[in-house]
């Protein structure tokens, strides 16, 4: 285990933690060099940045953007982004934007099937109203005893095909990673094992990736099996990616794995955080 954690998310989007407290829980599990990617906004960046500084821990300001890429969703993390950066603040602003119709398109189609108030309980379960998502909805069906747990209500309500899934337009490919890339940050394709794409549509998406300006890929992230790491470890290679690692950490008790450390890149893999010395953010040498 590498104890380093390039992927995860605080309440600033769909995390049950502060930032502050995602931090935290990070260092009490040892971790050396970490980036907060909460979906489509940096609002927990300066808190999570000051908290790793105080630990004594190595911080990137990261990012992880929603796309849509023909029929799929596909994530883009940015890692060492520069969030005040124009373009990148438009960007993610306009994309936030369709969220709280999209819940309350959500919201009908659950009524529909019997499921009422779910707009305002979800709501009830979101720290920042703008990034109101899938998985405060699952929350609120959770918390409120309809289902038991998070991934039944993914599997049951909020997946294609399900009641309470609404289709939506996400930031093109290119523009998501322009934007990472114009901000002075490194984009990554995340979790490349959680679509449901076959080999040739994974390259297609790999060479547009690339031709955008996107130069890394998750290797080790929570969804991954021991098989996964090494065949991505290999995509990696033959498409001379960079590799990334991180947890994909919401919430303790949810499932998945924890924050603060990673599965070891396997060896043929290049770190994306060795690219990426220029933008690491160091702790004051004296609170080390
Ligand atoms: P949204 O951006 O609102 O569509 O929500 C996407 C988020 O839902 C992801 O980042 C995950 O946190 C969560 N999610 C997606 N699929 C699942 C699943 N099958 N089980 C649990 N959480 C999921
Ligand atoms: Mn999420
Ligand atoms: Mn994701
Ligand atoms: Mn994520």
């Amino acid at each position: 285990m590498a104890s380093i954690d390039l992927h995860f998310h605080s309440h600033a989007s769909d995390g049950a933690l502060s930032p502050g407290q995602v931090i935290r829980r990070a260092h009490h599990r040892q971790a050396t060099l970490l980036a907060l990617t909460d979906h489509d906004g940096t609002s927990g960046l300066a808190l999570a940045r000051a908290t790793a500084a105080q630990h004594g821990i190595a911080f990137l300001d990261g990012v992880e953007i929603s796309v849509t890429w023909g029929k799929h969703t596909v994530h883009i993390v940015g890692l060492g982004i520069d969030p005040e950066h124009p373009a990148l603040i438009e960007g993610l602003q306009s994309l936030r934007q369709g969220r709280v119709q999209r819940a309350q398109d959500m919201a009908a189609a659950l009524a529909k099937v019997g499921i009422a108030g779910a707009f305002e309980g979800a709501m009830s379960c979101c720290d920042n109203p703008e990034m109101i998502g899938r998985t405060h909805f699952a929350r609120f069906l959770v918390e409120s005893g309809q289902v038991k747990d998070v991934r039944t209500v993914f599997r049951k309500f909020l997946t294609p095909g399900n009641p309470g899934y609404v289709e939506h337009e996400w930031a093109s490919l290119a523009d998501a990673t322009g934007w990472i890339v114009a901000s002075g940050g490194v984009a990554v394709i995340a979790h490349p094992g959680r679509y449901s794409m076959g080999r040739t549509l994974l390259e297609r998406l790999i060479l547009e990736f690339k031709e955008a300006g996107g130069c890394g890929i998750e290797v080790s992230t929570g969804s991954h099996s021991l098989d996964d790491r090494h065949k991505f470890a290999l995509l990696a290679q033959r498409h001379q990616l960079l590799a990334s690692a991180g947890s994909d950490f919401h919430a303790p008790g949810e499932g998945g794995r924890d924050v603060g450390y990673t599965d070891d890149l396997p060896p043929v893999c290049q770190p994306v955080w060795e690219a990426l010395s220029e933008r690491i953010i160091h702790p004051p040498i004296n609170k080390a």
